[in-house]
């Protein structure tokens, strides 16, 4: 159920809808936006409670029920977009963040390399999985502890915030010593104990989008980061799995319109698990900031040929390079910048 206060009212008024809400037993989170304040009222029994309750309280305007499964993801909570800061690097606002590195780390040299050349071509996050979700258990499995190191040297020489996956709850507070966003992948969108725990933790978050999952069943599963108290979650698009197989993933472009449409949330797309080939990473990319989306998650590696990890799907330097350039135009005609 979502209160929405008038304008202007006032503090006392707004603890009254909170202290209603708790001798209910029910949860409550407060959305003080700059002119009106929303109070979400959340719990499984909001259901059996009128709207009454809440809209004969002294400075409430208007009391609506969300009817969708999520809630504190949802536009209604708050009209306005958020806005991600990580250390200064701003996710949903005017400048499209482009997140760039190799899918794995491999060696302190392979990371720099990566790190030197994608700063240099305007990045503003680095990439790299240190634990790394492989389908086969006999498939390198990332430097674990060892790549969580090597990240954090790299944060330290290029001054560089980290993007880094965390795979399970044991694991999560190792991983945020280091990470600046932590990354929660397409395997584990719906794992709720760990989406708990990353909630708590309050760092930024990317939340992939699993790959048989729908949209509304990944903004709910963003309720579970957003319920702990996390605010700043950012979805990423990564592809979905249909009967097309021309591509590893076919690239749900039309997500980004519909999580803008239905979220405030910040959406980012990672065009190359979508694709699983680096010559088709660039049309996806161009795609995505047509399509209105907040930013990139890309792969880029030194060596692809090399690769470890992902190297089919990974993009040159020179190839990121002109990317870069050539989603500079793309970006200022969608009012955005690169
Ligand atoms: C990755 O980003 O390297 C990754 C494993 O992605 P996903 O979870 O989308 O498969
Ligand atoms: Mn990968």
């Amino acid at each position: 159920m979502i209160v929405n206060m008038k304008t202007g009212a006032t503090a006392e008024e707004i603890d009254g809808v909170v202290q209603r809400a708790k001798s209910l037993k029910l949860g409550v989170q407060l959305n003080l936006g700059t002119d009106r304040t929303v109070v979400a009222i959340l719990g499984s029994n909001t259901g059996k409670i009128s709207t009454d309750t809440f809209a004969v309280l002294p400075g409430v305007e208007q009391v609506t029920r969300i009817m969708k499964p999520y809630k504190l993801a949802a536009r209604e909570v708050k009209p306005q977009d958020t806005i991600v800061n990580i250390k200064g690097v701003e996710v949903g606002g005017k400048r499209f963040v482009v997140m760039a590195g190799p899918c794995a780390v491999e060696s302190k040299e392979q990371l720099f390399e990566a790190a030197q050349i994608v700063t240099k071509a305007g990045a503003s996050v680095l990439r790299g999985g240190a634990f790394k979700p492989r389908t086969s258990p006999f498939s390198f499995q990332g430097l674990e502890e060892a790549g969580l190191e090597i990240l954090k040297q790299a944060k330290e020489r290029f001054g560089i915030p980290i993007i880094t996956e965390v795979m399970d709850t044991h694991e999560a507070k190792l991983v945020a010593g280091c990470a600046d966003i932590l990354q929660i992948g397409a395997r584990n969108m719906q794992n709720f104990a760990l989406l708990k725990e990353v909630g708590k933790i309050k760092r930024p978050v990317v939340l992939k989008r699993g790959f048989s999952s729908t949209v509304t069943e990944w903004l709910t599963a963003a309720d579970y980061l957003l319920a702990e108290g996390n605010a700043d979650v950012i979805l990423c698009e990564r592809g979905i799995r249909t009967f097309e197989d021309s591509t590893r993933f076919s690239m749900d472009i039309s997500s980004i319109p519909v999580i803008k449409k239905f979220s405030h949330l910040p959406v980012i797309v990672d065009p190359s698990h979508a694709a699983g080939h680096y010559s088709l990473v660039p049309s996806i990319a161009k795609a995505a900031v047509a399509a209105g989306a907040d930013g990139l998650l890309i792969e880029v590696h030194p060596n692809p040929k090399e690769a470890l990890v992902d190297g089919l799907q990974s993009i040159t330097p020179s190839d990121f390079t002109r990317l870069m350039n050539e989603m500079k135009p793309i970006a200022k005609a969608v009012g955005r910048y690169i």
